[in-house]
C-alpha cells in the first residue's frame, strides 16, 4: 500500500528496467518468504540456517534475517513494548518484500507474537510468496534448552515482557507448517520446508 507521506511528498516508486520476473529468471527460482514464528529457543534460528544451507546447496539465493542482528541495526531503536515488537516487524516485512522484488528467498527468525503482524506481512507480500512455518516447542523445553541464558535472565526477574511469561505469544491459526522441535530434528523439518516450496513452485 502506498504510504500517506510518501504521497505528499511526490515520492513514486520506479520500477525500473529489470523486473522480478527477470530476476527470478536469472536466480532459476522466485522470490519469496518462509516465516518463522515461535518462542525464543524454539528452534527457528537453528532450522533457518539448515534450510539456507539446503537452499544454497541447490544453488537458490537466500538471506537469513535473524531477530537479534536486526535489532542492532534497522530496529536499533526499538524495545520490547507491544507497539515496538509490531513496528519492529513492520520494518521487517518492508525489507523482506526488498528481497522478494529482488527475486530473493528470505528467511526469517523472528518470534513475530503477534498474529496481526504476520497476516500484515502476508498481505504485504502476498499469500503465494509468504509460507508461515510456526517452530512449536513448549516453554518448559525452550526454557530448558535456553542457549542464550534468556530463560535464566527471566526467572532472575531481570527482562521483562518476555514472549510466553510475560508477555503473549499467538500461535498461527492455519500456519502453511507446523515443525515440533521437541519432536523432529531441525534437519528433517527443513527437508520439510523445501518440499513445502518445491509443491508450490518457488523452487
Ligand atoms: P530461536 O531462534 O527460536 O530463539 P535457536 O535456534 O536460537 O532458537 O535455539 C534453539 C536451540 O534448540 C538450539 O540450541 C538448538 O540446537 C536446539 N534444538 C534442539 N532440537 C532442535 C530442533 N529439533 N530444532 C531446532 N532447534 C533445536
Amino acid at each position: 500500500m502506498e504510504s500517506e507521506l510518501a504521497r505528499k511528498n511526490n515520492v513514486i516508486w520506479f520500477n525500473g528496467l529489470v523486473s522480478r520476473e527477470d530476476r527470478e529468471k536469472l536466480n532459476g527460482h522466485k522470490g519469496a518468504v518462509i516465516w518463522l514464528t515461535g518462542l525464543s529457543a524454539s528452534g527457528k534460528s537453528t532450522i533457518a540456517h539448515h534450510l539456507e544451507k539446503m537452499l544454497y546447496e541447490k544453488d537458490c539465493s537466500t538471506y537469513v534475517f535473524d531477530g537479534d542482528n536486526v535489532r542492532h541495526g534497522l530496529c536499533g531503536d526499538l524495545s520490547f513494548s507491544a507497539e515496538d515488537r509490531s513496528e519492529n516487524i513492520r520494518r521487517i516485512g518492508e525489507m523482506v518484500k526488498l528481497f522478494i522484488d529482488a527475486g530473493i528467498i528470505a528467511i526469517t527468525a523472528f518470534i513475530s507474537p503477534y498474529r496481526k503482524d504476520r497476516e500484515r506481512i502476508r498481505d504485504l507480500v502476498g499469500k503465494e510468496r509468504f509460507f508461515e512455518i510456526y517452530v512449536e516447542c513448549p516453554i518448559e523445553e525452550c526454557a530448558r534448552r535456553d542457549p542464550k541464558g534468556i530463560y535464566e535472565k527471566v526467572q532472575q526477574g531481570l527482562i521483562k515482557n518476555f514472549t510466553g511469561i510475560s508477555a503473549p505469544y499467538e500461535s498461527p491459526e492455519s500456519p502453511d507448517l507446523v515443525i515440533e522441535s521437541h519432536k523432529e530434528d531441525s534437519i528433517e523439518g527443513a527437508k520439510r520446508v523445501i518440499t513445502l516450496i518445491q509443491q508450490s513452485k518457488i523452487i
